[in-house]
């Protein structure tokens, strides 16, 4: 499928450290700040090489990951099963230790969420997602040589979709899926969460299939 897109908007990819366009959200990083002094407790900036040809798009910081470590998908189960198949498919290179200082670098891949601060039972309300879309746009058109997002997850594919002006009817989220974006792949896959996994909507192997294709198709 070849769609045309709109003009993606460069604008500051980073929000403020202490952002309170979402007042829910930012209410919630203060009370996780009170109870967790010593964890990160802001809004998570992307990961890796902005020069990078494959963008990797989340839903949100994990409460006990990203939003603990500082560094997205760090700390918690879906880091293990994304880092593992990333360092598989050498888009990472080092040893995921689970720190943001582990020393592990993403090796011409970046990884950023639709929303950037963590949400209650990690569940953003529409109104934060369209908010926050505005760091995902610019962090899309921040990427120069950016041609494969993979989108993990409903939530991750409809930002990523609106941020491009694309019609959701035009490319259905579909576990798999692959759509053609003007000049951009983009690569459906159910989220990695412990859930998913443990509720077997997804194996291992689905997701090792989809960055199979991504590797194949970057070369
Ligand atoms: S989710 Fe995004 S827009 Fe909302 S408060 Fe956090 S950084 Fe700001």
């Amino acid at each position: 499928m070849t769609i045309s897109t709109s003009n993606l908007v460069a604008a500051p990819t980073r929000p403020d450290s202490n952002c309170q366009l979402c007042v829910r959200l930012a209410d919630f990083r203060a009370q996780a700040r009170k109870l967790h002094p010593d964890w990160f407790n802001s809004p998570v900036e992307s990961f890796g090489d902005p020069n990078a040809r494959l963008l990797i798009v989340g839903l949100a910081p994990g409460m006990q990951g990203a939003n603990r470590t500082g560094r997205p998908f760090t700390g918690d189960y879906a880091g293990d099963l994304l880092y593992a198949t990333l360092l598989e498919y050498g888009f990472a290179s080092g040893v995921y230790q689970a720190r943001p200082d582990d020393g592990m670098t993403l090796v011409d891949s970046r990884i950023s969420n639709a929303v950037r601060c963590v949400p209650p039972q990690n569940k953003p309300l529409p109104a934060e997602i369209n908010t926050c879309r505005q760091f995902l746009s610019a962090t899309i058109a921040a990427m120069p040589k950016v041609r494969a997002i993979v989108l993990l997850g409903r939530i991750a594919h409809e930002s990523t979709l609106k941020a491009l002006g694309v019609r959701l009817a035009a490319a259905p989220f579909v576990h798999g899926a692959v759509h053609s974006i003007g000049k951009y792949k983009l690569y459906d896959s159910y989220h990695c969460s412990r859930y998913n996994t443990n509720t077997g909507v997804l194996t291992t192997d689905m997701f090792r299939k989809v960055f199979a294709t991504v590797r194949k198709d970057l070369g």
